[in-house]
């Protein structure tokens, strides 16, 4: 600081001395014209008073207007006025042609160089050696005034020639000196410039850390929102719907696409925002060198770098020309990946991929968090073995059901033949694998207004809303076929069959009452022989039995 207020100092001290020496030069012009004018012994003839009179006149104005500027403070303002005040009054000094002024001219020269602001060592040569040559011409064309003067310089070429030779090498002289002098200025000056550069990249660093700070709260605050939505939101959809939205937002981007991995390994589209996707994308994605496929295989961000020559021309195309793909994973999942695209090439920086990353981070929590939610779901209504409705899942069909309608509901009780045997002669396991295949057996046959639900150890049931007592029966027979043609095999490599039992009851005393008929229709199935539907209530005892060859025992 200190070392620029003294730099600072010195030029205006200069410039005040090169002012105060301006209207010193000026006043010494305006004597000389005075007195050689006006004097009595003036060389120049009365014609030209009226010319010498203006002259006169305007270096007093000169020498008022700069005095003014400069106590006005308004010299750097008005440089260019006092530049041609000066220029003005050099080119009288020339046109009056008396070479005792010409020292005058040589001082405006060197108070010209030392105006000269952008002090360059280079353009002063060069500004030297221009009025070295203007003034050469100027020597010759004023050879007519030598005639006219003469007589004040007396007789002989001798003095002319003594003062143009003095005074063209006096502005030899002052032009070497002011290229020194503009040499050690021009040094000072890029100091002085260097200095401020510095303090603007200092300025600019701090502008920029600012913003920074300024982005990472913005930032921080969005985050924050997304972390408090994200704990609140369940449902897997508008989770992902709602992130689509939000980065987008963040990203400033063309559109945004959060593909999930289900668990066949297939990329879903699950959600997106923006402009439009391409309509095909969803497939396009399921080849494997697509972004998306990459980056579940790598579990790292890619950019439209990494994309295939096919894959580039297929997003330009669609005026997609950089996009950005992040992987969602936990530590045991792969989940998905986030799609961002952008129409304007290489849009996303650093500081975003690593914003991205973030989110994509809450995100993968949430969305196994939702994911884990959904299973708890599905375990309290499905039967962890079987994968079919539970009991708990029975109640509230029901309660929706008998609430909403006064239909007739039909009931269906699957219950397999001699299963007790399969279980003691094969195992427990082998018994589980029949439970899971008759359970695939009734879920192939469900729609919707029917359900299948296992209601006890291997005791399954149907519910139906929408058929009638034969459609019923139909459907257990096709049910009780399908069973008995299924084939077993042992770990021992033995194979067996089994067959299923089937009562059927269908009425409008809700569930409870169809359920005891029904139960008694299947008691009957299994007096009478059991591989057999029943339908309670049929025509006579034993209507709608269907009877086939003696049940397969295992
Ligand atoms: P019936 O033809 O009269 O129905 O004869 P059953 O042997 O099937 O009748 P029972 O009700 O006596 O036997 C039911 C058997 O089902 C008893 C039990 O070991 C078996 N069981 C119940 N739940 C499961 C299960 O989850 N897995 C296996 N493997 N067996 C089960
Ligand atoms: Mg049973
Ligand atoms: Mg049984």
């Amino acid at each position: 600081m200190m070392v620029q207020h003294t730099e600072n100092g010195k030029v205006q001290l200069r410039l005040k001395i090169s002012l105060k020496l301006h209207q010193l030069n000026s006043l010494l012009f305006l004597l000389l014209v005075c007195a050689l004018a006006f004097g009595k012994a003036g060389p120049y003839p009365l014609s030209l008073r009226p010319y010498l009179t203006f002259v006169l006149l305007f270096s007093v104005v000169g020498v008022i207007v700069k005095e003014a500027l400069y106590n006005r403070q308004l010299y750097s303002r008005y440089f260019w006025l006092i530049d041609l005040i000066d220029v003005a009054t050099v080119s009288f000094i020339y046109h009056l042609g008396f070479f005792s002024v010409n020292f005058l001219l040589v001082l405006y020269f060197f108070l010209i160089f030392l105006s000269i602001r952008e002090f360059i060592p280079g353009e002063t040569c060069y500004i030297t050696l221009l009025s070295l040559v203007g003034f050469g011409i100027n020597a010759v064309l004023l050879w007519p005034n030598y005639q006219l003067l003469a007589p004040v310089y007396g007789p002989g070429l001798f003095l002319y020639g003594f003062f143009i030779g003095s005074a063209f090498v006096s502005l030899v002289l002052v032009g070497i000196f002011a290229y020194f002098y503009a040499k050690s200025d021009f040094q000072l000056a890029r100091h002085l410039q260097q200095m401020l550069d510095e303090k603007e990249a200092a300025l600019k660093e701090t502008y920029l850390t600012h913003a920074n700070l300024e982005e990472k709260y913005a930032f921080a605050y969005t985050l924050t929102l997304i972390q408090q939505f994200l704990l609140e939101e369940m449902d897997e959809t508008n989770l992902l719907t709602r992130i689509t939205d939000i980065i987008q937002g963040i990203a400033g981007s063309y559109s945004c696409a959060i593909f999930s991995l289900d668990k066949d390994n297939t990329l879903r589209l699950a959600a997106s925002s923006g402009k439009q996707l391409p309509p095909d994308l969803p497939e396009f994605v399921q080849r494997p060198d697509s972004l998306v496929a990459l980056t579940i295989k790598s579990q790292s961000i890619h950019n439209e770098e990494s994309a295939s020559f096919a894959e580039r021309k297929y997003w330009a195309e669609h005026n997609i020309n950089s996009l950005i793909t992040i992987p969602l994973s936990t530590k045991n999942n792969k989940l998905g990946v986030i799609l961002v695209t952008n129409a304007q090439s290489f849009s996303f920086d650093q500081d975003q991929q690593e914003q991205l990353m973030i989110i994509a981070n809450q995100v993968s929590l949430a969305l196994e968090n939702t994911r884990l939610h959904k299973e708890t779901k599905l375990m309290a209504w499905h039967d962890s073995l079987t994968g079919l409705y539970n009991r708990n899942y029975l109640n509230i069909f029901l309660s929706i059901v008998e609430d909403s309608t006064n239909n007739r509901l039909g009931c269906m009780i699957f219950d397999l033949d001699h299963f007790k045997v399969v279980n003691d002669t094969y195992g427990h396991t082998t018994g589980d694998v029949v439970l899971k295949k008759l359970a695939s057996v009734l879920t192939k046959h469900t729609s919707p207004g029917r359900i299948a639900v296992r209601y006890g150890g291997e005791e399954f049931i149907m519910l139906d809303l929408n058929s009638s007592a034969e459609e019923l029966y139909a459907l257990g027979e096709q049910i009780r076929k399908e069973v008995a043609a299924l084939k077993f095999w042992t770990t021992a490599g033995e194979e067996f069959s089994i067959t299923v039992s089937c009562g059927i009851a269908l009425d409008h005393t809700g569930f409870d009452n169809v359920f005891s008929k029904a139960d008694i229709a299947l008691y009957q199935a299994k007096n009478q022989g059991r591989n057999q539907v029943v339908v309670y209530g049929g025509e006579g005892d034993e209507v709608g039995v269907a009877e086939e060859e003696t049940p397969c025992r295992p």
